[in-house]
C-alpha cells in the first residue's frame, strides 16, 4: 500500500529521489517534521494554554504519519542500496529486537508527557545519527509501543490514513485545492470516526464513505 501510494503521488521514479514533477524526495526530513507534529500534539509550551491536555487522537495519527515515511525510506533503501525487495525487508523487520514486543498488548502508560516527548526526541536523535534504516524502524517500534500503539493498532490506523492520503491525492492535495476542514472537522478526525464505528471496514468501503462525506463539505 505504501509503494502504491508513493507511486500514485510522485510517480514510480520517486524511488530514485525525485518525483515525476522534479521535486526532491527526502523521507528523513518528512520523518522529523512529523515527529515535530507529534510533539506539538502535547501541551509542551510553557507560555501558552499551559493546562491543555495532550491530543491523544492526533498523537496516534502522527505516529502513523511517521510510519508512512519510515516505511518509504525503508522501501527506498532496500531497492537502491541493498538490491532487496519488500519480502526481504519484511523478513529483516520481523527479526528486529523490538518487533516481538510490538506485536503484544500494550501496557498502561504512566509516564508524564515530558517523558513521552523525550522518547520522541530520542527517536529523532536516532534518525540523525544512524544511517541504518533498520535501526530507525526498530526505534519506531519502540516509541510506538510506548505510546500505546502496537502492531494491531498501527495496522488498522495505517490502512485508514493510507486511504485518506490516497483520497487527498485524488482530490487535488498536491495542487493545493484540497479542503482539509470538513464543515469544521478535520479529515483525519472524520476518518478515525469511520474506523471507530466500523472497525472492519474495507479500504474500498472507507474510500467510498470519505467520498460521501467530502461531497457534503460546504465550499466557499
Ligand atoms: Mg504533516
Ligand atoms: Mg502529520
Amino acid at each position: 500500500m505504501q509503494q502504491s501510494l508513493n507511486d500514485a503521488t510522485g510517480g514510480e521514479v520517486w524511488i530514485q529521489g525525485f518525483t515525476d514533477k522534479g521535486k526532491p524526495v527526502n523521507w528523513r526530513r518528512c520523518i522529523y517534521m512529523e515527529a515535530a507534529e507529534l510533539i506539538d500534539s502535547y501541551p509542551w509550551k510553557h507560555w501558552k494554554n499551559i493546562d491543555a491536555q495532550p491530543d491523544w487522537d492526533n498523537i496516534k495519527i502522527e505516529v502513523v504519519d511517521i510510519w508512512h515515511f519510515v516505511l518509504s525510506e525503508a522501501l527506498r533503501d532496500y531497492k537502491i542500496n541493498r538490491k532487496g525487495d519488500i519480502d526481504k525487508l519484511t523478513n529483516d523487520i520481523i527479526k528486529l529486537p523490538n518487533y516481538q514486543q510490538f506485536t503484544e498488548n500494550v501496557k498502561p502508560l504512566d509516564e508524564d508527557i515530558y517523558k513521552q516527548i523525550a522518547w520522541v526526541e530520542n527517536f529523532i536523535k536516532t534518525l540523525f545519527t544512524s544511517e541504518d534504516v533498520l535501526t530507525l524502524v526498530d526505534a519506531f517500534f519502540k516509541i510506538a509501543y510506548l505510546m500505546q500503539i502496537n502492531l494491531d493498532v498501527l495496522y488498522r490506523l495505517y490502512i485508514g490514513k493510507n486511504i485518506l492520503n490516497l483520497f487527498r491525492q485524488d482530490h487535488g492535495y498536491k495542487e493545493g485545492k484540497y479542503i482539509k476542514q470538513w464543515n469544521g472537522v478535520e479529515d483525519n478526525v472524520m476518518m478515525q470516526d469511520i474506523l471507530e464505528k466500523q472497525p472492519d471496514v474495507t479500504p474500498e468501503k472507507l474510500y467510498a464513505l470519505l467520498e460521501d462525506a467530502y461531497e457534503k463539505v460546504e465550499r466557499a
